[in-house]
């Protein structure tokens, strides 16, 4: 008979109501010690283990909790930490921790970047001049803590070392192997001191094999995984993969580790085990529920896929799981109230996930007969899902399918249309801007929140909004910036704005997750055909326009970042989505264009972190989020300046689809990867407008004048003056008042002396 253990890879932080990020944010603000600070988020990490407990779950992950970023626990745990923290030696304190996270006045923060092709952003270790030692063992105390005070045996989570160092920066790809080999014997030690301790299941995550490795990397892999085996050869290491299949597939699941974790979900590892079979020595840890979407998972079409698994796995073990840590779902549905019934219906999040998972593992164990009542219940739900209204829009589907090159393309090229904007705008040299978003301080949420809940009428509230935006024109002006905007403060969120309006969306009211640091997003759903309703963004631009003869940019998030930023259902193709944003978007920027607007920037900050892993896949995801892009945006005249914002700077390989969205002006993120996109423009010639962002806006720090006028400098040397535009990295709303003026007064100033020297 097949043995079934049910497992999971990680579970949500935030606590079902962001209690971890109230906690994170006391602290920073000095309301609450790190001795309070430790208390609640102990209590937090003890009740979801407590819950995942009560739950059923087998093996139960430890060590998946941080108090910012996996990644970084892992650095700290390894003692690196960047000179500039003045660190010497012993255990990181928490200082010195949320220092690198997010910078001091003295030191900048490490560069953080997208974790895989999620919203998820980690903190890249850097790894110049460390000199690594174990300083800490993290999952130990965590695995202690839980069994001594809950009794749970865990299954230890660690980042395994390929992955670890192929996330960091700070060497030259030929050392790899040597600096692998640096880190194998704290590894070892580490798992050492887990086996002592009785851990027998221990997780090492390993998401790189997703992706294209070296011949190389590959090698050193092997001597590294041998060298786990022979120190520690009574743990039962699970080497995990998931968000895609895994790429060197044949290589990988021969390492000398007791289970290999896949996602069945993402990618096309059913094949991949057909094809190439199994280990006949190994457990296999299927991810088989979506830990990356909040629908319902068929149990009956699950319960069949895993029969199939089962057929290729011939010591007859399997662990169920979901295919990825539920790190990237919401925790709960429970408190969901306000979307309509048959939508809730169709929801899984982080415990109902591991409800699935529980039943699935016991009906693959004792028989489909013994979870016949509970599968009658799912596809109950199911079916009200997929019948509930509004779900299909006939007349969308078929303008989506009528639409050719010809709707996704601007009429004159960018050579003639720039003359036209030029004439038009007339802007000055190096033109200063910012990116869309100006702070939303406690008020203007609180007066958000008052309004929704009926404590203030619409007009009110439209009042304030308009309040806000007169009073940062005001400040933009004097502040001397040459293009301004409305400061975005109507809206919680970028996508989330959007879903409200567009029709074939909804919004969830606790269904946030993680995005970096303490920052947590709401991703919509798109639980139907996506369709214009009526301009979303028009009142506030033309009432901004109205205040002011400098140009306002209409502020869009574009078609990709919607998708990418959203939990979208699954039963049409993903780029038919695409496109149904995009043609809303269009309609809007059309109403933009129509009332008076004549720069519209429409955002894709989720372009590249949608990239998939496996890079034989990306070219037709390059091209869908293209064709998205020019659909929503190719419709306006030719004076009509269309602007892009990305907040990545890994820009190299994806040159020629940057350059194919065809926008006139393009910002993107510069100053926290340290200017290393500059070299990308050496090698490419690149035409259009370009901003590169100057200072970073993630760290409250004030960037001193001199600092961004070298930024603008060392651009300068690549870029030509009359190409350049001159503003922050990312919008400015986590950060308040006296900051964002403070730096765009500096970043004003650095503009107008270096236009002095052109
Ligand atoms: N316009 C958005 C803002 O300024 C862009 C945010 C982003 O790139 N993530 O907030
Ligand atoms: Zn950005």
């Amino acid at each position: 008979m097949t043995k079934v253990i049910s497992s999971t890879l990680g579970y949500p932080r935030i606590g079902e109501k962001r209690e971890w990020k109230r906690s994170l944010e006391k602290f920073w603000s000095e309301q609450i010690s790190e001795k309070e600070l430790l208390e609640q988020t102990e209590r937090l990490r003890l009740d979801n283990l407590k819950k995942q407990q009560a739950l059923g779950v087998d093996l139960i992950p430890v060590g998946d909790f941080s108090l910012y970023d996996h990644v970084l626990d892992t650095s700290i745990m390894f003692g690196v930490v960047p000179d500039r923290f003045k660190y010497d030696g012993g255990k990181v304190n928490l200082e010195t921790y949320f220092a690198i996270a997010r910078g001091t006045k003295d030191a900048v923060a490490s560069e953080m970047t997208k974790w895989f092709n999620t919203n998820y952003h980690y903190i890249v270790p850097e790894l110049e001049n460390v000199k690594p030692a174990l300083t800490e063992n993290r999952p130990l105390s965590f695995y202690k803590e839980a069994k001594e005070k809950l009794g749970i045996d865990g299954k230890p989570v660690i980042l395994g070392p390929i992955t670890y160092l192929k996330l960091s920066k700070g060497y030259d790809e030929q050392d790899f192997p040597t600096l692998l080999q640096a880190f194998i014997p704290l590894y070892v030690q580490l798992l050492k001191e887990l086996e002592e301790a009785g851990a027998s299941w221990v997780q090492i995550d390993e998401p790189i094999f997703g992706t294209n490795l070296s011949d190389e990397v590959l090698a050193a892999t092997k001597q590294a995984y041998k060298q786990f085996d022979e120190k520690v050869p009574n743990l039962k290491l699970i080497l995990q993969t998931y968000f895609e299949n895994i790429v060197n597939y044949k290589d990988v699941v021969e390492l000398p580790v007791a289970a290999i974790g896949i996602d069945f979900v993402h990618g096309e590892s059913l094949e991949l085990l057909k094809q190439h079979g199994f280990p006949a020595d190994k457990v296999l840890a299927a991810g088989i529920v979506n830990g990356r979407n909040v629908w319902k998972a068929n149990l009956e079409d699950k319960l069949e896929l895993l029969k199939n698994i089962k057929q290729y796995v011939n010591n007859n073990q399997l662990i169920v799981q979901p295919s990825s840590s539920l790190l990237h779902v919401p925790v709960t549905t429970k408190l969901e109230e306000t979307l309509d019934p048959a939508i809730i219906s169709g929801l899984s999040f982080a415990d109902e996930k591991l409800e699935e998972i529980i039943t699935l593992s016991k009906g693959l164990q004792s028989g489909k007969e013994t979870i016949s009542k509970e599968i009658q219940n799912n596809k109950q739900q199911v079916d009200d899902y997929n019948n509930s209204t509004n779900r299909i829009n006939e007349r969308v589907r078929r303008t989506i399918e009528q639409l050719d090159d010809s709707d996704a393309k601007r009429a004159q090229p960018f050579a003639e249309r720039i003359e036209k904007q030029n004439e038009q705008l007339k802007l000055p040299l190096l033109p200063t801007t910012t990116i869309g978003s100006l702070p939303q301080t406690t008020e203007v949420r609180k007066t958000r929140t008052k309004w929704r809940k009926g404590e203030i009428t619409t007009s009110q509230y439209e009042q304030f909004i308009n309040n806000n935006i007169d009073k940062w024109i005001t400040i933009q002006e004097e502040i001397g910036l040459d293009v301004l905007v409305h400061g975005e403060f109507e809206r919680t969120d970028m996508v989330e704005y959007f879903g409200e309006k567009l029709n074939g969306f909804g919004v969830t009211e606790y269904g946030w997750v993680q995005s970096y640091g303490s920052r947590c997003v709401k991703p919509p759903l798109i639980f139907g055909d996506v369709s214009f309703d009526q301009p979303m963004t028009v009142k506030e631009s033309v009432f901004a326009q109205s205040l002011t003869d400098k140009p306002v940019k209409g502020m869009l998030t574009g078609p990709t970042t919607i998708l990418n930023w959203s939990f979208v259902h699954d039963d049409v193709p993903r780029n038919t989505v695409q496109n149904q944003i995009a043609f809303a978007l269009r309609k809007e920027v059309e109403a933009l264009e129509e009332n008076g607007i004549q720069i519209i920037q429409v955002d894709e900050p989720a372009l590249r972190e949608g990239l998939p892993l496996d890079e034989k896949k990306w070219e037709a995801y390059l091209n869908d989020a293209v064709y998205a892009f020019r659909l929503a945006t190719s419709s306006v005249q030719d004076h009509t300046q269309i602007h892009t914002h990305m907040c990545y700077s890994e820009f190299q390989d994806i040159f020629d689809a940057i350059d194919a969205l065809d926008a006139d002006v393009i910002s993107i993120e510069t100053s926290r990867s340290h200017g290393e996109i500059i070299g990308t423009f050496e090698e490419n010639t690149y035409k259009k407008e370009i901003g590169l962002g100057v200072y970073d806006i993630h760290s409250p720090r004030i960037p001193d004048k001199e600092e961004i006028k070298q930024n603008i400098v060392r651009a300068l040397k690549t870029i030509s003056a009359e190409q350049f535009w001159i503003n922050p990295d990312c919008g400015l709303k986590t950060r308040n008042q006296a900051e964002t003026i403070g730096a765009l007064t500096a970043m004003t100033e650095a503009a107008e002396e270096i236009r002095k020297e052109q």
